[in-house]
This record gives C-alpha cells, structure tokens and sequence, in this order.
C-alpha cells in the first residue's frame, strides 16, 4: 500500500490506534482469505480493494470532496442510495465488523448493546475509521432502538439523518416511507446544493439496479454443484459492495461471473460434491466479521447462499425501468422495493420465512445456519420461528449466537461439526 499517512493525519484520525487496526488486518486476511485454494482469478481485485481499505477508495473519497462533492455513510440497505447518487454524492457504507475502544464505548452506551452498534461507536471515538471522518453526513434509521437511541449519541460526533423506516408493511406504512424518501432528498439537495430531477435520479437508479443486477448474477452461480465460489468470498464481495465505487465493482463483478459461469460450463457432470451445501440467514456480517463463514467452511462445508444484508437482501429486487416513469412514479418504486426487504424489524416477517424455505430448495442445501448477534433482539427473536418452520417442512436447521470476539470459536466449531455429522448421515440415508 502507498503511504497514505498524509491522507490519514489531514483526517484528523488517531494514528497509533489507526495503526494497530490496521495491523491486525493482514494476519486475519491471510488466515481467513488467502489460504483458500482453487480461488477464482478475478478475487484478486478484491483482495487489492481490500489491501487498500483505508488508501486508495479513501483518497477518491477526498478527491471527489476536493472537488466540491458530498460523501454520505449508511448503516443500513433501507437508505436509497439512487437518491444520494442523483444528486452527485457518494454514499459508503459504514462497517462495525470488530470490536473496537469497547471501554470508551460502554461510558456512553450500555454493555449488552449488540457489537455492531458497539462496533461503529468505537470507531468514531477512537478516530479509526476513514470513511466516517471523510463523511460530511450519517443517515440512520430507526429498525431497531438500540441504532434509533444510538444515533441520537453519534449525533453530538457527526451530523446524523435519522429516516423513520416502517415495522409492517400496510399501505399507511408505505406512504410513510414514501414521505421519508422525499424528506431525505430534501436533505440531500440542501447538502449538495444540487436539484434532484427526474433524469439523474432516473440514472442513480440504472446505477445501483447495474450494480445489484451483478450480485444477482454472482448469486445464481452458486446454484451450481458444486458451487464454483466460496460463501466467504461471496460475502467480501457483498461488504466491499457498500463502499468501493459503483461502476467499477460492478464491471469486475460482472467479469468474475464470465469467469465462475464458465467454470460451471467447464464441471464435469460426474464431479460429486463432498462439501455439505448450507445457507446461512440472520444479523448482517460487516466487515470484517468473518467468523461464522470461516468455521463453516473449514469444517467440510460451503456456504451457497446469504440470507443477509450483506448478501441477498442487499440485491435481491430492482427499482426497475424507469423509462416511462415521472417523479412521483420514481419514488414509489424506490419505496416498494426497499419495503421488499424482509429484515427482522419487521412484524410480522412471514414473507423472510417463506423465502427461506423456497431459497432452500433452490439451492439445494443440505442445512440452513441461523446466526445472531447477541443482544440483536429482532433476529434472535425471529431465529426460534425460523428453525421451527425449516425443521416442520424436513430441512435440517440449527441457530447460532455469537458476538465478535474469538472466545467461543472452538465451542461454535464442536456445535457447527455435530450439525454437519447429522447433515451426512441424512444425505446417506437420501442416497
Ligand atoms: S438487518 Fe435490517 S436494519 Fe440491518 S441492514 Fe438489514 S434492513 Fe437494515
Ligand atoms: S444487529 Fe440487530 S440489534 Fe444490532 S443494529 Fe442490527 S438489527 Fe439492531
């Protein structure tokens, strides 16, 4: 990587704790990425994307507000970014994947908030976190208290936009949301200074359906046995989507599918999968929370699909051809699509299950892994029904609550083994 400590001390981060992050990446990388084998050629631009976290994408962050440009971080799918892009910003996502300034955090919010709330808090105290110090504005949402209260705390930090996201999905809710959606753009053109028309939010649109479109089609190359990509490289490829540039990721997206399309046309039909398939739905995995994937798939198994935000909820509908379609018309399939998304806020969440359950036959997976963060009261709440109706229509299911730290990876190992053992004996049994 360059010597981006100009770029970093003119951020105002804290250096010595922005070096000890940083130096904790490598190790973990290499462990967790590196060492997988038969890994598609077109990772590589992923793992530079990554080796330059903090460089490169940063300086383009910089450049780009050099030039009189606005940068806005989200937490959450629900904010549309085809509105931020209309207007000529740029919008990163916000990572909160690992522990950090834990005792600095629990001065201020309480112990059992889940570790991602606790995660971003502590990088925007300890001024680790380029993408927050670059950012001119945060757009939160209120899916659940522990981020609704917490933003109301990251507000005395950095400027905070709180959008009111609906809990069903009457239509009074999505007038509601629809009426969030034109208070954010109001936000927005005041921010940038820029009108938002029917035309650049027509192309924000194209823009991120472009890119959603690619992660649709990186999804149904897992369909394949066996399936020609990790899941944990599957979900790098999903975190690095919330920050890297629009166009760019898209376009190496779309190459890498060239490449994984070919490599299922290339299978011989006579290759028989050892590897268990399983689907893994829940919390969202920020990077670089890589835990779960990697205990599953060093212990006989491939993750095939992602029932997460950091996976199929991200990208699984498009706004659509807005071609004949005016404002009013524009904002309305913004707002259907996004309240499409079967997050755990949601009550009640029937249609998450009901996905679950075709996706499951779909992709043929031997088992589906439940996961929650601990003190994440939506999933782990919803995690009992969705074992409960995956194990009702005969599909193996088992749930998992974890947090970020390391201690209880050999525990999660014995449990994740046993469940796989169960999962052989029931594919020898089915011949
Ligand atoms: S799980 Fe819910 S709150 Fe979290 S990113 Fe997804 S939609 Fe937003
Ligand atoms: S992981 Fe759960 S508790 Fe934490 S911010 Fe997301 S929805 Fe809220």
């Amino acid at each position: 990587m360059s010597d981006y400590r100009q770029m970093w001390t003119d951020l105002g981060l804290n250096l010595p704790a922005h070096d000890a992050l940083l130096n904790a990446l490598p190790g973990l990388y290499k462990e967790i990425y590196l060492s997988q084998t038969d890994r598609p050629k077109g990772m590589e631009y992923f793992d530079f994307v990554v080796s330059e976290i903090h460089g490169l994408r940063v300086r383009e962050l910089m450049d780009h507000k050099a030039k009189g440009g606005k940068v806005l971080a989200a937490m959450c799918v629900f904010v549309p970014e085809e509105v931020v892009y209309a207007a000529g910003a740029i919008c990163v996502g916000l990572c909160g994947g690992i522990d950090w300034a834990s005792d600095e955090v629990e001065k201020i919010l309480p112990r059992n908030l889940c570790a991602l709330i606790k995660s971003f808090m502590g990088f925007k105290l300890d001024k680790v976190c380029p993408y927050f110090e670059v950012a001119d504005l945060v757009v939160g949402e209120t899916t659940c208290d522990g981020k609704k209260k917490s933003f109301e705390v990251l507000n005395d930090y950095i400027p905070v936009h709180v959008m009111e996201t609906p809990q069903m999905k009457n239509e009074a809710d999505y007038r509601m949301w629809a009426g969030e959606i034109r208070r954010f753009i109001t936000v927005v053109e005041k921010l940038t200074g820029n009108t938002i028309t029917e035309e650049n939010l027509r192309q924000g649109i194209r823009k991120i359906d472009a890119r959603r479109k690619a992660l649709q089609r990186l999804s149904a190359t897992r369909k394949a046995s066996p399936s020609p990509i990790s899941g944990k490289d599957a979900l790098l490829i999903n975190q690095i989507a919330f920050y890297d540039d629009v166009d760019r990721f898209t376009l190496k997206v779309n190459e890498l599918c060239d490449e994984l399309e070919q490599r299922n046309a290339d299978a011989s039909p006579a290759t028989i999968e050892d590897d268990l398939r399983i689907m893994v739905t829940g919390t969202p995995m920020a990077i670089p929370n890589w835990k779960i994937p990697h205990l599953v798939e060093t212990s006989g198994a491939r993750i095939v699909f992602d029932e997460l935000c950091t996976g199929e909820r991200s990208f699984q509908n498009l706004v659509g051809d807005m071609a004949d379609k005016d404002m009013d018309g524009m904002i309305e399939a913004i707002c259907r699509r996004s309240l499409e998304i079967d997050c755990a806020c949601f009550t009640p969440n029937q249609p998450r299950i009901d996905k679950i359950l075709t996706k499951s036959k779909e992709y043929r997976v031997d088992g589906v892994i439940h996961y929650a963060l601990q003190s994440c009261d939506p999933f782990t709440i919803e995690g009992f029904r969705v074992e409960k109706s995956l194990k009702e229509k005969g599909i193996a299911a088992m749930r998992l609550e974890t947090d970020y730290s390391q201690e209880d990876a050999g525990q999660l190992k014995t449990r994740i083994e046993a469940f796989f053992e169960t999962l052989r004996e029931r594919r020898e049994m089915n011949g």
